[in-house]
């Protein structure tokens, strides 16, 4: 078991060094439990961070590609033989079920084997110019040192895919971990490390998003920040960039609609709905807080998803049993019942659920909830709520779903369940959305190919599969007269 109270460090030119005071990470399945002691860095640590991330680059950037292959693939194996024990911390730490904790850990692991595999892909382009007897060659080059901002309720795999291809490229990272989640962060570093990187290139400095996240956003001195969190967040560290013209990649907010048409397979719906609600406690960027349910059966549905929701169990994390873990912490679980407030207040039906409740140890559970009677234009409609929240809307027909799908100032993700194929090949182009899910849920993506959103949930290049590249690196073009 790696719980310990051993207090974990930052790594800083590859130190492991003190902080300026300590925190602990508490278990949001029992309260009682210390899962890890930490050090916050400071501002200072970050500038040293960035200094030692300036030098390392010099000779990172131009490494071997199979060097930088083979690290990733060791990061890879190291992660799959110690999928439980990892699995285990992710679930104290983060609250989420042993069972998607560890699919979060392996969903790690394919990440890294997937950019190890890519270090030995770095294309170029080779055209004709239009001046006879001149060349041009199209190459890339690792950006530089790159700010890797990262939220807490994915601890593993987000910063698997922001520190993978950073490496794959080339590039030297500082890596700032959301506090609740800094022990899983500090154990994938600790991995990487022992991997074989070289002094300086990966560095990481825990502590808060105000002073630590704060300082690589105002830095003149980082090329690249690569952000996941909330867009009140992303906007602000976007605003400190801009300063200097820090390239960007901000995966924000989302408010995704889930559409059910009255010819869908319910089941299928069903399902849908319970597992892009509420599952991983509903804390992902891509699950579905708005479902969006044809008029036709419309009363059935509302019902049946009811009844599945009496059958769900909410418990601790490590509980074979239980479904749905706890919310990950009590400003969590405060802001998703100021939420249940609001919707009642606005007039939506609490049609089940949504409140806190006790489980067998002291823990942040909660009841998923469901409203229903919610029109699109409420708060608890249109603002992230980021919890096991979920709000029908009545629709009179598909154009009508389409509408209210669209209708709101997000874009990451979005759901149909239909048999029809017109209307499911319509959604799949009129959705402003940047994931499309048909018969599926709305998250659960894949870790081969671009992830991201439009309007307020994302900013720059796609994350993750090749579209990667785009952030990572940076294109010369080169004449050449021969
Ligand atoms: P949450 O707190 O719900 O995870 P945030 O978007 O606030 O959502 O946090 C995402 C990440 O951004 C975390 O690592 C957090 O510490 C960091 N962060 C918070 N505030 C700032 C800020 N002002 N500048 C840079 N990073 C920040």
């Amino acid at each position: 078991m790696l719980i310990t109270m051993i207090v974990l460090k930052n790594l800083i030119d590859g130190d492991w060094r003190e902080g300026d005071s300590i925190f602990a990470s508490t278990n949001p399945s029992n309260l009682d439990e210390i899962v890890a002691q930490c050090v916050s860095g400071s501002a200072d640590q970050v500038m040293e961070s960035i200094a030692a991330a300036k030098t390392a680059f010099a000779e990172w950037s131009h490494s071997s590609i199979l060097l930088r292959h083979d690290i990733l693939m060791r990061v890879a194996s190291e992660l799959r033989e110690r999928e439980v024990e990892l699995g285990r911390l992710v679930s104290c730490e983060q609250g989420k079920t042993l069972r998607e904790a560890t699919a979060e850990v392996v969903r790690a692991a394919q990440i890294f084997e997937f950019f190890a595999g890519e270090c030995l892909r770095i294309q170029g382009e080779k055209l004709a110019s239009v001046r006879p007897g001149v060349e041009v060659d199209i190459t890339r080059e690792a950006l530089g040192v790159i700010g890797l901002i990262t939220p807490w309720n994915i601890p593993i795999a987000i910063p698997a895919w922001k520190i993978a291809p950073a490496l794959a490229y080339g590039n030297c990272i500082v890596f700032k971990p959301a506090e609740l989640v800094s022990a899983t962060a500090w154990h994938l570093v600790d991995i990487i490390c022992r991997a074989g990187v070289p002094q300086g290139v990966l560095n990481l400095v825990m502590g808060s998003g105000k002073v630590i996240g704060s300082a690589m956003a105002r830095s003149p001195d980082i090329d690249g920040i690569s952000f996941t969190g909330s867009t009140t967040t992303g906007r602000t560290i976007a605003t400190n960039c801009a300063e200097h013209g820090t390239k960007l990649q901000m995966e924000m907010g989302g408010k995704n609609p889930l559409v059910v048409l009255a010819d869908a397979d319910m089941d299928l719906a069903l399902d849908c709905a319970i597992d892009s609600a509420f599952f991983a406690t509903g804390q992902r960027c891509t699950a579905a807080s708005r479902l969006i349910v044809e008029d036709a059966i419309h009363d059935y549905f509302v019902q049946a998803l009811i009844e599945r929701m009496k059958a769900i169990k909410i418990g601790h994390a490590l509980d074979p049993a239980t479904d749905i873990g706890p919310v990950v912490s009590e400003g969590q679980l405060e802001q998703n019942l100021r939420y249940i407030d609001i919707g009642q207040g606005e007039g939506a039906t609490l049609a089940f659920g949504g409140s806190r409740i006790e489980g067998t140890t002291r823990g942040y559970f909660m009841q998923p909830a469901l409203f229903s009677s919610a029109s699109n234009g409420m708060r608890i409609c249109q603002e992230e709520i980021f919890g096991p929240v979920a709000a029908v809307t009545r629709v009179a027909d598909y154009d009508e779903a389409l509408q209210v799908a669209n209708d709101t100032q997000f874009g990451l993700s979005a759901g149909i369940c239909t048999r029809n194929l017109a209307c499911a090949m319509h959604f799949r182009r009129n959705v402003a959305a940047g994931i499309v899910a048909v018969n599926l849920p709305t998250a659960g993506a894949d870790f081969h190919v671009p992830f991201g959103g439009r309007k307020a949930s994302s900013l720059g290049p796609r994350e993750q599969g090749r579209s990667a590249i785009e952030f990572y690196t940076t294109t010369k073009t080169s004449y050449l007269r021969c």
